[in-house]
């Protein structure tokens, strides 16, 4: 959390960053101090974001805030969106610089209604100190509104471009659960607040099908052009044992087919599952997938270990790598695109003692798989307060923009395509929780 110190300082914080960091563009060192220090909402800010579409359930597996629903006292978790997009302002931000929301109500930084319009502030002497103008939210889709035969809403079955299928993981409990991830308390938490209602612990394939062919044919042309989606992503919890009697790889490779019987060829198809065998990701692409996210999530094997407790027991860091380096083959370059939690190598007792050694890490990480085809994705950890790692400090915003710049000039001299379906620059770049993708002309 921010200490006063912290508060007052924010732009002068950036401005001593933007000087050390010439060479990355000031988006990049933006966006990964708003991640690190999460947003908190005048109730102006909360009535204008009723208007427009807010949180659900529908994409995130996890809650991605810094503190639990109670604890954000009026409503936050419920009222806000799932992003914020920056413009202009102090310092001329370029594009839609998109930043996920993550409610803190300590947070130095402040969404506030300004003379109408909505800028994200600072906090200042009692007052707030306007920083960036934020485009308009997005407005609330038709599909919003619409509800399947069992009376569950479309917008909790998927979020535009993020389906998670299966709201639950398998590796469950302190043993087995990875310490940064609150996926399971995210989930109970979400019904307990009753924003999470579709009553098995799975998301039906006819259900998941019908709402991505509502989102993707019916009403896509219907939507303004910056705000329809072009890719989708399937995802959820590991399945270790079976799930609807399916074992990991069967239970998944359903939705793959039928998503892409409705949705065509035209958008990506993307997956978040554990590592294939060569031959297994062939039946994945064969079914109609593009590209193939199966999250490492922490470089350093020894690490590894102790954060990811339960997939080190199914599979281990050296099965894992060396299947990720095989799916290349299969899905080719772009195609294979592991998820890092950037920060939580840094947490402590077990984790680095230096900024300098964890960087030294990822650059080593980065360079290993890159050079091997595979484009990993870095996401700025969110000390997340009902996971194993709740209360450790987040790593300073520095240590994110070291490895944002670690990832990008390894991007470059690979020569490698942009992960899955990312675009590549300040402010273009799609993404809302790491500013990697939003590396380029400074
Ligand atoms: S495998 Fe780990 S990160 Fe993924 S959902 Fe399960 S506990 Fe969370």
């Amino acid at each position: 959390m921010a200490t006063q110190h912290d508060i007052k300082s924010r732009r002068a914080e950036l401005e001593a960053l933007f000087k050390v960091f010439s060479d990355v563009p000031r988006e990049v060192v933006v966006k990964e101090d708003i991640l690190r220090y999460g947003q908190a909402f005048t109730e102006a800010a909360l009535k204008v974001g009723e208007h427009y579409r807010t949180k659900t359930y529908g994409g995130w597996l996890f809650s991605f805030d810094r503190v639990t629903p109670d604890q954000a006292k009026h409503g936050e978790v419920n009222r806000v969106p799932d992003y914020l997009e920056l413009k202009g302002g102090l310092y001329g931000l370029r594009g839609r610089l998109r930043v996920r929301c993550r409610v803190n109500p300590d947070s130095p930084y402040v969404v506030d209604q300004v003379e109408g319009k909505l800028w994200l502030c600072e906090r200042d002497n009692g007052g707030l100190a306007p920083i960036a103008e934020l485009w308009e939210y997005r407005p609330v889709p038709r599909y919003w509104s619409m509800k399947l035969a069992d009376g569950s809403p479309y917008n909790q079955v998927i979020r535009d471009d993020f389906a998670t299928v299966f709201m639950y993981c398998q590796h469950w409990g302190p043993d087995e659960e990875c310490r940064f991830c609150d996926i399971n308390e995210n989930a109970r938490m979400s019904r307990e607040r009753g924003v999470l209602t579709i009553p098995r612990p799975f998301k039906s394939v006819e259900q998941v099908a019908e709402v991505a062919e509502e989102i993707f044919v019916r009403e896509w042309d219907e939507r303004p052009e910056y705000d329809r989606p072009h890719n989708m992503t399937i995802s959820g919890g590991a399945i270790t044992n079976k799930l609807e009697g399916l074992p990991e790889n069967e239970f998944y490779i359903r939705y793959v087919r039928a998503i892409r019987e409705k949705i065509g060829q035209r958008f990506h198809l993307n997956m978040q599952s554990g590592p294939k065998s060569k031959e297994e990701i062939r039946v994945f692409k064969e079914a109609g997938l593009d590209s193939h996210s199966t999250n490492l999530e922490v470089w350093d094997k020894e690490l590894f270990a102790i954060i990811c407790p339960g997939k080190q027991r199914v599979i281990g860091w050296d099965e894992w790598v060396r299947r990720m380096v095989g799916e290349v083959e299969v899905m080719g370059e772009g195609g294979v695109t592991p998820g890092f939690v950037i920060g939580c190598e840094l947490a402590q007792p077990f984790g680095f003692k230096t900024v300098d050694e964890a960087v030294k890490s990822y650059e080593e990480g980065f360079d290993f798989l890159m050079a091997h085809g595979v484009v990993p994705r870095p996401i700025s950890w969110c000390v997340e307060p009902r996971s194993a790692l709740a209360g450790q400090e987040t790593p300073p915003t520095e240590y994110f923009i070291r490895i944002d710049r670690a990832w990008y000039e390894r991007w470059i001299k690979h020569r490698l395509p942009p992960p899955g379906s990312y675009k590549i620059g300040p402010g273009i770049s799609e993404y809302p929780n790491n500013a990697a993708a939003d590396m380029g002309h400074p």
